[in-house]
Formats: C-alpha cells, structure tokens, sequence
C-alpha cells in the first residue's frame, strides 16, 4: 500500500494530491480530492476544439449544466463538414460508411451514456445524452441505436460529404494493386488526382502505421465549473477506413471518457485499441485520486500504454509505439493539462476568458 510519504515523493505539483496530502493522516490511494472554495472554471478539448471550449465555458458562465455546456460545443465540431474526424464528414469505413462513436458522463448525476457504430445522425453525443437520460442504459449500438435516435426525433442524413468520398475512393484505389480498382496512375489521372496529404494538425492520430499514415482524430471536451461539478464527452467517427462494426475507445466509459464528480474528467484521441486495453480515461482519473496533478496522470497513463504495446507491427525501429494517444484532463480544483506519447500534439483550454491552444506533454520526442 503507498504510504502518505511515498505519495508526497512522488506527486509532483500542488494539485488535488497535494491538497488532500496536507491534510490527512488516511492512506492516500482512494482518498475523495479535497475541494478548494472557489474553482475557477476551466474547459480543455483536443486541439480541433477551440471553438468547443468557448462555446462551453459560455454555457457554464451563464449558469448552465456542465454536460449541456460540453455537448454544445462538440456539437459545432459534429456538424463542420471540414472536420473529416468527427459527425458529419467525417472519414468512413472501409465500405465508404460512416460510422460514429460518442460517450458523455455527467459527474453530478453520475449519469453516463454512449452510441457506437451509429449511422446517419449528425450529432452522436446529443444522442449519447439521449441514452443517459431517456433509457435505463449506457451504450446502444448501430441500427439499434439509430431506431432510438429515430425515435427521439433525429433526422437520418447522409453524413458522407463529396471531400470525404473523394478521400475514400482515392484510399480504395490506391489500397492494393491486387484488386480490380485502379489507381490514378493506371488511369492516367495521376497528375488530376495527387495523393491527400494526411496531415495531423494537432498531433491527434496515429503517426504511421502498417499501411502508411492513417487519418484519425476524435474531439474530446471536459469542463469544471465554479461550484467544483464536471462532465466530459467525446464523439468521433473513428480510424478511418475501419472494419465495419470496429467501435474504437471513445464510446467505452473508461476508455475514451471518464468522469468522477469527486476527483475530475478524461479523456482521449489516438489509438483507441491501445487505450481500450489499458482503461485508459479512467487510469488518468485514478491516477488524479491518488495525488497526481491531471498532466503527471495523462503521462502514467501514456507509460501503462507502452508497456502494453507488445506487438512489433506497432512498434517504430526504437521498439517504441508508432502510433500516438492523447489524453486531456482536468481535475475538480480547475488544474487542467494534456499529454501525447510523442511530441507536437496541443490541446484547447478555455480559462479565465481566453481560449488557447497548449503543448501537450510528451513521453517521447518525435524523431
Ligand atoms: N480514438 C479514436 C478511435 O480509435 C480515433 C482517434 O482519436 O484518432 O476510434
């Protein structure tokens, strides 16, 4: 069992550990944070969402609901056309469908909720809402999941934009020179149709894989608001070009998601496999029970996920994760932060009325 002491050597800032240290002869590990009077309110995102902050730290300063707040900003992200990672036009699978994941969790309520494999509905979170607060619950997937969005009033849309099939096609073409779809440069299009570049603007996705760089990316939001209460949510639709049916970390609570009003909310982008297999959102959560500050436990995280990346086809020539995962978090005193296994991923935050974008914390230096 960690004792008080190994804990005060190894918490690193004056995060809730801290606070909680100071004032308690109890062993550590499980110990509820302490609550500070005054919280300043803070909302953190993946770094495509600024506006998702903004829009919910708006919310909250008009004194509304912490899961509303969250579920309002990701919503704008949902519905851009131009965010090939997230609701609609987002990338599709390998049949040119696409497919949606989200989860939310509402610390005061300790509600959760989740979609995955969700066709056709612009906006998984509010129908992730929906599940938590309408039905007896946490995760309803695919066509089960769309006749309850159905039923609920939401409209069937055809979320595949002219850019993302395009991207598709193009991915089918070039996938394989064993099958019978053929390549621009078999064409004679090669020079009308050059290859999309897959940049990774935010450091969200993975870093390269067996078949080349995969476009990925999800957005994550977590708020706390003034009176210390939280809630998170993460929507996608996923690794691109995924197997039917394959539901990533996003709308598993405790993967991609996880909120406890007492101690704070996480989150994730990247690799949902990797953070499936080690529970990741709630090992940062835990991890900020026992004393860490929200960084130090998106990084403890990070090394659980390495540690348990054991296959060589997802290792770079270092042995190392050729692959990236993002975590965000914020504790219930307000002290937020973000950390990638490599190198030039950022966050979005939105604190003392400004939003920005931050460094992530990084175990690896991209080489
Ligand atoms: N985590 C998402 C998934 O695995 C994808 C991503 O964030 O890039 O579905």
């Amino acid at each position: 069992m960690t004792t008080r002491r190994d804990f005060l050597k190894t918490s690193a800032g004056v995060g809730v550990g801290a606070a909680v240290g100071m004032g308690s002869a109890q062993p550590l590990l499980g110990a509820p944070a302490i609550r500070r009077s005054a919280v300043t309110p803070v909302a953190i995102a993946s770094g495509n969402g600024l506006e998702a902050v903004s829009t919910a730290m708006q919310v909250v300063s008009e004194g509304g609901d912490t899961l509303d707040a969250v579920v309002r900003g990701v919503n704008i992200v949902e519905r851009d056309p131009n965010d090939r990672s997230v609701g609609f036009g987002g990338l599709p699978n390998l049949d040119g469908v696409v497919q949606l994941d989200s989860s939310v969790m509402h610390g005061p309520s300790r509600g959760a909720g989740a979609v995955a494999c969700l066709e056709g509905i612009k906006t998984p979170s509010s129908v992730a809402v929906d599940v938590m607060r309408y039905t007896d619950h946490v995760l309803l997937v695919g066509k089960g999941a769309q006749r309850f969005a159905v039923s609920m009033g939401y409209d069937i849309e055809d979320l595949l934009t002219e850019a993302s099939r395009q991207r598709w096609i193009q991915w089918r073409a070039r996938m394989s020179n064993t099958d019978d779809y053929l390549t621009p440069e078999e064409t004679g299009h090669a020079d009308a149709e050059p290859p999309f570049e897959d940049e990774d603007t935010y450091g969200l996705g993975i870093l390269d894989s067996h078949d080349g760089v995969r476009p990925q990316g999800t957005i994550n939001c977590n708020i706390v608001n003034s009176d210390g209460d939280l809630s998170g949510v993460t929507t996608t639709s996923g690794l691109s070009w995924k197997v039917p049916g394959r539901v990533g970390d996003s709308p598993i609570v405790g993967a991609g998601l996880y909120v406890d009003n007492d101690v704070g909310a996480a989150g994730s982008t990247g690799r949902g496999e990797a953070v499936i297999k080690t529970c990741g959102s709630h090992t940062v959560v835990e991890m900020m029970r026992a004393g860490m500050s929200p960084t130090d436990a998106c990084l403890e995280a990070l090394r659980r996920i390495v540690a348990f990346t054991a296959e060589p086809r997802l290792q770079n020539a270092d042995g190392l994760p050729s692959f990236n995962v993002n975590y965000y978090a914020v504790n219930k005193n307000g002290e937020y932060g973000g950390a990638a296994i490599w190198s030039g991923a950022r966050f979005a935050v939105s604190v003392d009325g400004e939003a920005r974008r931050e460094q992530s914390a990084y175990l690896y230096q991209r080489p």
